[in-house]
Parts: C-alpha cells; structure tokens; sequence
C-alpha cells in the first residue's frame, strides 16, 4: 500500500514507522525545509510511552529529554506557595514519563523510521480521488498517485481542509491562548523544576533546560488583550509580531519573571504562539484520505496527552489498515472504531483543565490553589497520577502473522 503522509511531527512520522514495519510505502511529505529544533516541551507518558518502547526509542528520549522533580507554583515575589513532587507521579507510573522537546521527539521517532522516504519543502496542495486511489497534487507541481492521503498536519490541517471543509465547521475554541518562549542565557534557573505564577485569566510558567537554554510558556484567555486580538478559527495566520503585543497587553502587570519573559518575545527564535482549540469531526476518513494526531481529534494541551494521543492514533491506523489490507475503508472504519471513544473521553478532560491553567476569577484561582495543595501531599501525588493511567488495551498488530 502506497501511502502519503503530509506532515512530519510526531503522529506522521508514527504512522510511517508502523506502516513501513508491516510492509507498505509511506512516503512522509513536511512543508517546513527541515525538521524543526528547538520548540516547547511536553510531558510524554501513557500508553504512548509504551508504543515508544516497542519502537526501542525510550532510552533516546530519556537522553534528550527530563525527568523533572518539582512542579512549584509560586505567588508574585517568586516565594513557593505550593509544591508537588513529581518523582511520586512518575513512581506511580511505573517510571513510564519524561518531559521532552516535542521536536526531540519527532526526530527520534522519524530517525526510527529508518528509509521512509521523506520530503521536506513539499507538501500536499490538491486531491483527487476515485474508487482506486488519490492523485494528490503537491507544491512542486507534480501530481502522484497513491491508495491514500493522510492528513498528519496538525490543528490546522491542510487535507482536512481539502477533504471536508474550512477549520471554522470544526475548531472548537477552548477559550485560551498559548505562547511557548525559548529563551537563551535566561538568568534564573531551577533545574528539573516547571516554575510557575498564576493570576485569574492568566499563567506564565519557566522550565530549565539544559545547556543555557531555558523555556517561557504563557497561557491566558483569548480576551485578555482585548477581544479579537489573538484572532479565531478561519482567520489568515496571524503575525508574530502581532501575537507579541497582544501577549504584552495580556500579560502588563503581573508580578513574579514575567516582564522578564516577555522582554525576549521579540528576540526568540522558535517562538510560539496559537488559539488553544480542539478539532471535532464526524468522521476521521472520507474515502481515501484519513486524519491522525492533531488533524483528526486534537484534545489540546490542556488535555496533556496530545503526542501520546498521536501516537496510540497512528499505531492503530497503520495496523487496522494492514489488518484490512484489500480492503481500505473498512480498515480507516476499524480504526475509528477502536480509539473514537478513548480520544473524545480525552478530549472532555481537557475542559476540566481550563481552570489549572488560567482560572477564570479569583474565586476558581483560590479553588485552584487549594487543589495544587492537596495534590502536593504525596500520598494525593501518586492517587492522582494513577488516574494518568490510559484505560486502553492496544492490540499488538506486529505479532500479527504476515
Ligand atoms: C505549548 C504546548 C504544550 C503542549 N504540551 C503537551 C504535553 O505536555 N504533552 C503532550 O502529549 N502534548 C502536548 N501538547 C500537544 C502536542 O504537541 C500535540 O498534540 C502533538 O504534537 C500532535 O502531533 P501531530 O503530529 O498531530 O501534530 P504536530 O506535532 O503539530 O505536527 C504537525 C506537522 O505538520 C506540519 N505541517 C503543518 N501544515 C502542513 C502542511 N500544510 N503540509 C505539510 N506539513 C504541514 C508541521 O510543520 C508539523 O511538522 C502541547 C502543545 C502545545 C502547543
């Protein structure tokens, strides 16, 4: 099976490791020049963690990446207010999480794919499809053929605008903006500690990295600049340096790092900024083009299991599609039907989370301090992190006979 996959993240380059395991073609297809350094980081535990050890990357990612100790919330003179130990979380789950560079992660699960044909610079712009396969146009002019097209491109999906129609059908706003800061040479540093300071409608927090690297996230509500000023679904894409002043006008005012955070927007390379939004659609497939990570179901990062979710997602489409290899809509069907549940039931615990990140009034701020107390006691730590736990039993396609 010929399969093209736009988009080299985390859920593409998945997809064509597990396709290319069982014996297809993939040809992965990236509109960035090269795979992208640098970036936010994120928490990998789950049921993705596990699929990441039956692809043998564990060991690079705990390399590359974190094993944080403290989540430390801090009021607006830097003194601790509360602290959650973070070793009895990943106790709790049996040591499977480590905090990594989303791009790491792509790069290690792309670098597993071993010769996957991959493109970078070109992506998919037009398709066509009949009962047979999909010609899909691509942005170097030429038209090629495969049996399908998967959209691996993220929230703002270009084949799922191509197959099914405008993001506004099917983005739905969570309400919040989040902006990722890579900063150099930043003077305050608290190794293996997420540092963060929180006021009704707004959270910025500080992660060390290694090297002289360290990370600025900001996440506020998407009026908290003014109404419009982050823009919404089906806007053109905004401009950084617009997105900058609308974070500084968010975030004025508010004690603790943050003028110093937002004094290196305008220096910092890799930054990021976007709507925190989830995708609903009716349906993962039409005909021959399918949806994995982000484009199919994105839950959000309140959710905090986007690249799991990315993972689990592409491992059951690659190995559903090889389970029904003569037969390629029943195998995109089966794959909906294993994981639709699993994903909205994510998708409905990232609602829960809006109000850990930027509480909407000073009485769910207080709620919200009262729980980060709570949850630093660590026998409340290791009962919490065991509601982490995926309740999902994948099955294991690569003991499939071939
Ligand atoms: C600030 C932040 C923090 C997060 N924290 C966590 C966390 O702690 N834990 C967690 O698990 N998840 C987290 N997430 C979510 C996680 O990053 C995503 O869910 C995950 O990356 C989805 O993977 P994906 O491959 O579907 O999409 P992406 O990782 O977004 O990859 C999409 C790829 O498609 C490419 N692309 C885009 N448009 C096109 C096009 N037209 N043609 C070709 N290629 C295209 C992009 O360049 C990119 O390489 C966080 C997200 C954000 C924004």
């Amino acid at each position: 099976m010929r399969v093209a996959i736009n988009g080299v993240g985390v859920a593409g380059p998945a997809l064509a490791y597990w396709l290319h395991r069982f014996g297809h073609e993939p040809v992965l297809l990236e509109r960035a020049p090269a795979l992208r350094t640098g970036g936010y980081v994120i928490d990998y535990w789950g049921m993705g963690y596990e699929l990441a050890g039956r692809m043998g990357i564990v060991p690079e990612l705990r390399e590359r990446g974190y094993l944080i100790r403290e989540l430390r919330a801090v009021d607006a003179e830097g003194r601790t207010r509360s602290s959650i130990d973070v070793r009895q979380m990943r106790q709790a789950l049996g040591d499977s999480f480590v905090s990594v560079a989303r791009s790491d992660l792509s790069a290690a699960v792309l670098a597993a794919c071993g010769d996957v044909e991959t493109r970078f610079g070109v992506w998919v712009e037009g398709l066509a499809q009949d009962a047979d396969g999909v010609d899909a146009t691509l942005s170097d002019g030429s038209t090629e053929r495969f049996d399908l097209v998967v959209g691996a491109d993220g929230l703002h999906s270009q084949v799922r605008a191509l197959a099914f129609g405008p993001a506004e059908r099917f983005e739905r706003s969570l309400g919040c903006v989040v902006a990722a800061v890579p900063m150099r040479g930043y003077p305050h540093r608290d190794e293996l500690a997420y540092v963060l300071h929180t006021v009704p409608r707004r959270q910025v927090g500080r992660f060390t990295m290694r090297g002289d690297e360290s990370l600025g996230l900001l996440i506020c509500r998407d009026d908290a600049a003014g109404p419009g000023a982050f823009g919404g679904p089906g806007d053109p894409e905004p401009d950084a340096a617009a997105q900058q002043d609308a974070l500084r006008r968010a975030f004025g005012g508010m004690g603790w790092e943050t003028p110093e955070i937002l004094s290196r927007l305008g220096t910092a390379e890799d930054f990021y900024c976007d709507r925190v939004s989830q995708i609903h659609l009716p349906s993962w497939s039409a005909g021959r083009v399918a949806l994995v990570g982000d484009a199919a179901a994105c839950a959000s990062l309140l959710a905090g299991e986007g690249t799991g979710l990315a993972m689990i997602e592409a491992y059951v489409l690659a190995g559903e599609l090889d389970r029904h290899r003569d037969d390629i809509p029943a195998g995109l069907s089966a794959y909906e039907e294993q994981l639709r549940e699993f994903v909205t039931d994510k998708q409905r615990s990232a609602l829960r989370m809006r109000g850990f990140f930027a509480p909407g009034n000073a009485l769910a701020l207080a709620m919200q301090k009262i729980g980060t107390r709570i949850a630093a006691v660590p026998f409340v730590t290791r009962l919490a992190a065991r509601g982490f736990n995926d309740e999902l039993e994948l099955p294991r396609y690569e003991d499939d006979p071939r």
